[in-house]
C-alpha cells in the first residue's frame, strides 16, 4: 500500500502532529509525504530526514502560501492517482483539508484514528473519547486524520528520502488570505508539550490566572492551558482551551488547578501520563482520573507549591 502525508509546517519547522502521522502512515505501507507552502524548499529538506520517509514531493508556489484548502484538496486529489491512502494530522488545517480531499475522491473520511488494526481498518473516538469505535472501511482510496497523541513520533533524524517539485498547481480563485492573527507565546506549544499547567473557572478572572499559574508554568518550562470555562470567561485566549472542543493533550505531566473535571474537559487530556489535581471539593470528578491529588485553596497552595520547586 502507498501513502501520502501531508505535512503540516509553519514555513520554519515541522509540527509534530505530522511525525505521528508519519507514523501511522507506515503501518499501512510505503510512505511519501508532501509539503506545500511557499518557499518550503528548507521545509522539503528536513522532511526527507524524516524516518521512513521515501519521497518528499514539493509543492512550492504562491497559490499555496497561506495553504487555502480550496487550493490544496485538489492539488492531493491529482496527486492522490497514485496512492491508496491519504493521511494528515487531525488539526485544525488538517481538517480542512482532509474532507475536501475525501469529497473529491468520493470516499469517506475516517477521522483522529487512534491506531491501524489492519490496510482498512482502524479505531477512532466518538462520544468525547467514551466509545471507542472500530471502524473499516471498503473505498478503494483511504482518507485519514491521526490523532496525534495515539501515536509516537517518527525521528526527525535517519531518512533519506528524495525531494520532487509536485508539478501541478491547483489556484481555484474562490478564496483568498485576508490575515491571521497569531498569539505568540514563549511557551512551549499546548499539543507538543511536556508538562502543562492548566487553570478553571476557579481562578475567578484573567488577573489571577496569569498571576497564580505563570509563575508555576515558568518554574516548570511547562506550557499553560485552560477549562472552556475559563476560556469562556476571557480568562484565557481561545486557543488555551483543553477538551472536546478544544486540544487534545497527552503531557508527561499535565496539573488541573481549580478544574472540575468535567467529561468535555477529561476528553482532551485523560491520556496525560500523570495528572496532578489541584482542586478544594475534595469530591470533585478530577480526583477520579488524579494520579496526585491535592485538597485545597489553590490560591494558597499554588504560590506555595511554586515556591518549593
Ligand atoms: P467548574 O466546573 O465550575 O469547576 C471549577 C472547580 O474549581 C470546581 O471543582 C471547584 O471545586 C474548584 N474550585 C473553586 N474555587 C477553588 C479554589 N479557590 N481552589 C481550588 N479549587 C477551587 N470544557 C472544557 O474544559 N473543554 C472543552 O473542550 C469543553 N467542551 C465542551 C463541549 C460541549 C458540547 C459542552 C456542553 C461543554 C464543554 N465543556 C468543555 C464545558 C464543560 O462541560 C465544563 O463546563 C467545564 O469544563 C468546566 O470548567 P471548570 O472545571 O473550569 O469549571
Amino acid at each position: 500500500m502507498s501513502v501520502l502525508v501531508w505535512v503540516e509546517h509553519n514555513t520554519g519547522a515541522i509540527k509534530d502532529a505530522t511525525l505521528s502521522a508519519v507514523t501511522a502512515a507506515a503501518k499501512l505501507g510505503a510512505v511519501d509525504v508532501l509539503v506545500v507552502g511557499k518557499d518550503i524548499g528548507a521545509v522539503a529538506v528536513d522532511a526527507a530526514k524524516i524516518a521512513g520517509v521515501g519521497k518528499v514531493l514539493c509543492a512550492d508556489d504562491s497559490a499555496y502560501h497561506h495553504i487555502l484548502p480550496e487550493n490544496v484538496a485538489p492539488l492531493i486529489v491529482g496527486l492522490m492517482v497514485n496512492y491508496d491512502a491519504f493521511v494528515a494530522p487531525a488539526s485544525a488545517n488538517g481538517k480542512n483539508i482532509a474532507p475536501r480531499v475525501a469529497a473529491l475522491l468520493d470516499v469517506m473520511q475516517i477521522s483522529e484514528i487512534l491506531s491501524v488494526e489492519s490496510a482498512d481498518t482502524f479505531t477512532r473516538p466518538t462520544y468525547a473519547g467514551n466509545v471507542i469505535a472500530t471502524v473499516q472501511s471498503s473505498d478503494a482510496k483511504k482518507v485519514l486524520t491521526v490523532r496525534g497523541t495515539a501515536f509516537e513520533k517518527a525521528s526527525r533524524e535517519g531518512g533519506s528520502g528524495s525531494v520532487e517539485a509536485a508539478a501541478r498547481v491547483d489556484d481555484a480563485g474562490i478564496s483568498r488570505f485576508v490575515g491571521a492573527e497569531i498569539s505568540k507565546s514563549e511557551r512551549p506549544e499546548l499539543t507538543s508539550a511536556q508538562i502543562i499547567v492548566s487553570g478553571g473557572r476557579a481562578l475567578q478572572n484573567s488577573e489571577n490566572f496569569h498571576s497564580v499559574l505563570e509563575p508555576l508554568a515558568d518554574k516548570l518550562g511547562a506550557a499553560i492551558g485552560a477549562s472552556r470555562a475559563a476560556v469562556d470567561a476571557g480568562y484565557a485566549p481561545n486557543d488555551y482551551q483543553v477538551g472536546q472542543t478544544g486540544k487534545i493533550v497527552a503531557p508527561e505531566v499535565y496539573f488541573a488547578i481549580g478544574i472540575s473535571g468535567a467529561i468535555q474537559h477529561l476528553a482532551g487530556m485523560k491520556d496525560s501520563k500523570t495528572i496532578i489535581a489541584i482542586n478544594k471539593d475534595g469530591d470533585a470528578p478530577i480526583f477520579q482520573v488524579a494520579d496526585i491529588g491535592l485538597v485545597g485553596d489553590l490560591f494558597t497552595v499554588v504560590p506555595e507549591l511554586t515556591e518549593k520547586l
